[in-house]
């Protein structure tokens, strides 16, 4: 990443940043080839129910359909998560990682570290809980 690349907005942000983006950049690239590999083992296990009709077979598919159904609900909270981990590397990419999204100031480090993914700064996070509330 050249120096070049760097705007001048978020100059002043990662000459002390930089390391550190870099760092929880790193983490990110880890959680991510953790959370496709989760994936493709979900994919490969929770696929189809076997239709066998002898009452064994009625209740190992019941158990077949709840894992599945386990498995569908776990799909999708690890594809949301891949698609926040993506986002993040994305902002990285274009050297904006660790800035809100919301109000463009620089996200707290602590908050970083809890989640490397995290879009928004604490403030705007209980902004955005606040609107929410406002407006359910
Ligand atoms: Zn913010």
């Amino acid at each position: 990443m050249s120096e070049q690349k760097i705007s001048v907005s978020g100059a002043s942000l990662f000459t002390d940043r930089s390391a550190f983006c870099h760092e929880m950049a790193n983490i990110l690239l880890q959680k991510r080839l953790d959370l496709m590999a989760t994936l493709e083992h979900l994919k490969a296990s929770g696929g189809t129910v076997e239709l066998d009709q002898t009452l064994q077979g009625r209740l190992s598919r019941m158990d077949a359909m709840a894992q599945q159904q386990m498995a569908k609900a776990g799909h999708t909270r690890l594809t949301i998560e891949l698609q926040r981990i993506n986002a993040a590397l994305k902002r990285f990419e274009e050297d904006h990682y660790g800035v809100c999204c919301r109000c463009k100031e620089a996200i707290q480090a602590e908050r970083l570290m809890a989640d490397p993914a995290a879009p928004f700064c604490m403030e705007c996070v209980e902004e955005i809980a606040e609107e929410k509330a406002d407006h359910p």
